[in-house]
């Protein structure tokens, strides 16, 4: 007997062109997308969830939007309470 269809979360089935919004949800997570966007075209990204360390905003999306998440969150957490960031460096 072969599995031959067994689960895999990130295989090449999910590919899709998201020419206008990408609406991801947890039960893309893991997935691999292609996404096409005014900048160009992002082929084969893992979709993520991460959160903001600061605020507990969360975001699922490829890694390149969710690092882009963190690093803006990272910025405007400073950027709002300079005060706070010094006390974490304590
Ligand atoms: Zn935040």
């Amino acid at each position: 007997m072969e599995d031959k269809e067994k689960p895999q979360s990130t295989d090449i089935n999910s590919i899709v062109n998201f020419s206008e919004v990408a609406e991801f949800t947890e039960e893309d997570l893991g997935k691999t997308v292609t996404i096409t966007t005014a900048e160009g075209t992002y082929i084969e990204q893992v979709i993520v969830k991460t959160y903001c360390q600061f605020c507990g905003e969360e975001i699922i999306g490829t890694i390149r939007a969710a690092g882009g998440f963190i690093a803006a969150h990272d910025l405007y957490h400073k950027a709002e309470s300079p005060l706070a960031q010094m006390e974490s460096m304590r």
